[in-house]
C-alpha cells in the first residue's frame, strides 16, 4: 500500500450493472481500496462472491428470509453478514470514504441519505431517489459536507464540463439521449413491443428497469429533474438532444457561444471511475474512443409525441413540489408491470401520467414525507394498473 491508507468504500447495490462495473475497477485496484460493505437484494450468491473477491468487511442483503444462505455461502471467509433494509441503512452509515449509491429505484433512497449524513463522498447512480427527495437531498448533503457525485453518465459529463466557480458563465446544459431501442419505430409499432425488446439498448448494457426508461425516454425525463438538482440553473436551462451515437455524453453551453463537451466510450466504467478518482484520474481498461471509426455524430429533436413521458417529467421539472416523488414512484411501478406483461408499454407514460393528475399532496419537507408520498403514489399506480386485463 505505499504507506498511504487505503481509502474505505461501500457499494450500495453491488450485485447489478453499476455496483459489477464498480468491484471490476476496485478489484484491479485492490492495494488502492478496502471495502467497507456490499449490499443487494436477493443475489446471495453474487453478493457473497463478491464479498470474498474483495475481502469486504461486510455483506449484507435485503431479503431477511435469505439470511442463512448468506451466511452458508460466506462461511469460513470471515466477512460479517446481515440481512434486512435497517442493515442496508446502517452498512450505508458506516463513514467508507467513498460510498456508490446504486440501488435501482426508491428503495435506495433511505441508504443514500444515511450515507450522505456521514459527510463522506457519495458516488450517486441511483437517480430515482435524487428525483424524489431533490431538496431533502440536497440539504441533507449540505448539511453534513458530503459531497455528492454524478455518476450517471450524462451527469458525470456534465460535471466535467461545469464551471462550477462561475455558474453565472452557463447558458444551458444539454443532455444526449440515444433515443433508446424505439427510436425509430411509430406509435403504431410501440403499441405491441415486449419486455425483451424494451431491454435490448442499442448502446448501453444496463438493469432491466433502467433499460426500459430509456426506451420510454422517461430515463431522460429523470435524468433532467436530476440534472436541476446537480447544477445551480434554472429548470428552462436545461434541454435534450437525441444522439444515437451515445458518444457525446452531454454538452454545457456558455454565455459566449462556447460549448464544451465530454465524449468517451459507452461504458459505465469511466464515469464511475471519474467518482471513484476524483479529484485525480484513474486508468480504466474501457475502450479508447476511436474518432475515426466514429466517424459522424448525428443529432434529432426528440419526438414528444411518441415518448410522452419526456414531456410530462419536463412539466414535472417546471411544476417540482410533490411531483416528482409521484412521477417517480408511478413510473416504478408502470415499469415493473410492464416488464411482469401487465400493462402496454405505451401506457407506462399514461399510469404516470394519471396518478400525478389525481394526486396533489404538499412538497414534501422531509425524508419521511418523500415516504409518504412516495407510497401513496405507488399504491395509486398499482391500483390502476389492476384495472387493465391483458
Ligand atoms: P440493476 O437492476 O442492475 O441493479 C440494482 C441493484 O440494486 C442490485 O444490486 C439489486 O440487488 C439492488 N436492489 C434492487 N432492489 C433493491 C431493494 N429493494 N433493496 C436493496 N437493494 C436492491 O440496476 P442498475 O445497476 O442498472 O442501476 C442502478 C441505479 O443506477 C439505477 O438507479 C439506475 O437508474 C442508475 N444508473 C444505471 C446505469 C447503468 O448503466 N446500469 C447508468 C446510469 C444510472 P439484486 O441483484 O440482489 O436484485
Amino acid at each position: 500500500m505505499d504507506g498511504v491508507s487505503a481509502r474505505t468504500v461501500t457499494i450500495l447495490g453491488a450485485t447489478g450493472s453499476v455496483g459489477q462495473s464498480t468491484l471490476d475497477l476496485i478489484e484491479r485496484n485492490a492495494n488502492r481500496f478496502d471495502v467497507l460493505a456490499l449490499t443487494a437484494r436477493r443475489d446471495v450468491q453474487g453478493l457473497a462472491a463478491a464479498a470474498r473477491r474483495v475481502g469486504a468487511r461486510r455483506a449484507v442483503i435485503a431479503d431477511p428470509s435469505l439470511h442463512n444462505a448468506l451466511k452458508d455461502a460466506l462461511s469460513g471467509s470471515g466477512v460479517e453478514t446481515a440481512a434486512g433494509d435497517e442493515a442496508i441503512v446502517e452498512a450505508a452509515a458506516l463513514g467508507a470514504d467513498w460510498t456508490m449509491a446504486a440501488i435501482v429505484g426508491c428503495a435506495g433512497l433511505r441508504p443514500v441519505m444515511a450515507a450522505l449524513r456521514q459527510g463522506r463522498t457519495v458516488a450517486l447512480a441511483n437517480k430515482e431517489a435524487l428525483v424524489s427527495a431533490g431538496d431533502v437531498m440536497t440539504r441533507a448533503a449540505s448539511e453534513s459536507g458530503a459531497t455528492l457525485l454524478p455518476v450517471d453518465s450524462e451527469h458525470n459529463a456534465v460535471f466535467q464540463c461545469f464551471d462550477r466557480a462561475r455558474p453565472g458563465s452557463v447558458r444551458r446544459v444539454v443532455l444526449t439521449a440515444s433515443g433508446g431501442p424505439f427510436r425509430s419505430r411509430t406509435l403504431e409499432e410501440m403499441r405491441a413491443v415486449t419486455p425483451a425488446e424494451a431491454v435490448a439498448h442499442p448502446n448501453w448494457s444496463m438493469g432491466a428497469k433502467i433499460s426500459v426508461d430509456s426506451a420510454t425516454l422517461m430515463n431522460k425525463g429523470l435524468e433532467l429533474i436530476e440534472a436541476f438538482h446537480l447544477f445551480p440553473l434554472p429548470a428552462e436551462a436545461f434541454d435534450v438532444v437525441v444522439h444515437p451515437q451515445s458518444v457525446i455524453h452531454s454538452l454545457v453551453e456558455y454565455v459566449d457561444g462556447s460549448f464544451l463537451a465530454q465524449l468517451g466510450a459507452p461504458d459505465m466504467r469511466i464515469p464511475i471511475a471519474h467518482t471513484l478518482a476524483w479529484p485525480e484520474r484513474m486508468e480504466t481498461p474501457c475502450q479508447r474512443l476511436d474518432l475515426v471509426a466514429v466517424a459522424r455524430l448525428d443529432f434529432e429533436e426528440p419526438d414528444l409525441v411518441r415518448f410522452p413521458a419526456l414531456a410530462l417529467a419536463r412539466e414535472v421539472l417546471r411544476e417540482k413540489g410533490a411531483k416528482p416523488a409521484i412521477l417517480n414512484a408511478a413510473n416504478e411501478i408502470a415499469v415493473a408491470s410492464f416488464l411482469d406483461s401487465r400493462l402496454p408499454f405505451l401506457d407506462i407514460a399514461t399510469i404516470a401520467r394519471q396518478v400525478l393528475e389525481g394526486y396533489a399532496p404538499p412538497a414534501p419537507a422531509s425524508l419521511d414525507d418523500v415516504i409518504e408520498i412516495d407510497a401513496e403514489a405507488r399504491r395509486r399506480a398499482v391500483e390502476l394498473v389492476g384495472e387493465y386485463r391483458l
